[in-house]
């Protein structure tokens, strides 16, 4: 990994680029995974590169969600592999969730590299994905494989990162999808159950310690955080922090102003 100096004002941004980067030399990112990076960073940028009050509604709802489900499961692709191994594992743990990789562009090579990264961090994780027998109905073969005692076994779902036509087909699957995308508009953010519009690199950690906190939450208070939660709203309430935002910043001059810099 080249090295970048802490000073840099974007340091952050070009460590997670040199992370993508290495996920790709590691076997474990796709070339279009570089792409999905390049979008996400984008919209990060546009949303102000911090977690907005919509994404840690929809992060409390997700994790309520979670916490009553009878089958959780992660999904964990070549981006997810790269950016939050170790963060990915620690959610996992916090909500006794099963962890599977799922893969866009499914190679058993790609497989079995994001395994061996996330054995890194933990040699005991229970990882599914590595032989899927099911097939998700409406996909073709390769991007429709799923583990029968992971996704396909699932109630509630998470597909961070994840492609449109996927996030729909496990929806039409009876799943209850939770997603994390920085693009409010992509069909996967559309499709959801909850979307969580922040950037994985926050989102897990912070979903992390929701986990720690609600666990000890009683079921009627779960049902109700979920029973408030309207993810159309979520979205739209996105939508106005970017409109806002964007009026703010080609205000005259304004956008020079510290307080735009979070
Ligand atoms: P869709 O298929 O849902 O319409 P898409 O085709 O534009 O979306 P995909 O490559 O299928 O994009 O999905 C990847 C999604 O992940 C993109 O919407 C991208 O903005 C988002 N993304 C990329 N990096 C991150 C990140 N670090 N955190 C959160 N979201 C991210
Ligand atoms: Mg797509």
């Amino acid at each position: 990994m080249i090295k970048i100096p802490k000073s840099h004002p974007r340091y952050w941004s070009l460590y997670y680029r040199e992370k993508i980067i290495e996920g790709m030399e590691k076997g474990m990112t796709a070339k279009a995974g570089l792409i999905a990076h390049g979008r996400g960073e984008a919209f990060d940028y546009i949303i102000g590169e911090k977690t907005v009050e919509p994404a840690e509604r929809a992060m409390r709802a997700a994790v309520a969600k979670l916490l009553l489900a009878k089958y959780p499961v992660i999904s964990v692709n070549g981006n997810v592999a790269a950016l939050v191994p170790e963060e990915t594992i620690e959610l996992a743990k916090a909500l006794g969730a099963k962890l599977e990789i799922n893969l866009f562009y499914r190679t058993e090579e790609r497989v079995k590299a994001i395994a061996e990264e996330l054995r890194k961090y933990d040699p005991e994780v229970d990882l599914l994905g590595t032989n899927p027998t099911k097939r998700i109905p409406g996909l073709e073969h390769e991007r429709g494989k799923v583990d029968e005692r992971g996704i396909w076994k699932a109630d509630v779902v998470v597909v961070p990162l994840e492609d449109g036509d996927r996030t729909e087909a496990l929806v039409a699957m009876g799943k209850f999808v939770i997603t994390i995308d920085l693009n409010p508009l992509s069909r996967s953010a559309r499709m959801a159950d909850i979307t969580i519009v922040d950037n994985i690199v926050r989102a897990y950690p912070r979903m992390t310690e929701l986990a720690r906190e609600m666990k000890d939450y009683s079921r009627e208070e779960l049902l109700g955080i979920i029973k408030e939660y309207d993810n159309g709203k979520t979205l739209n309430d996105v939508l106005v922090h970017i409109k806002n935002r964007l009026t703010l910043l080609a205000g005259d001059g304004v956008w020079k102003r510290k307080e735009l810099e979070v």
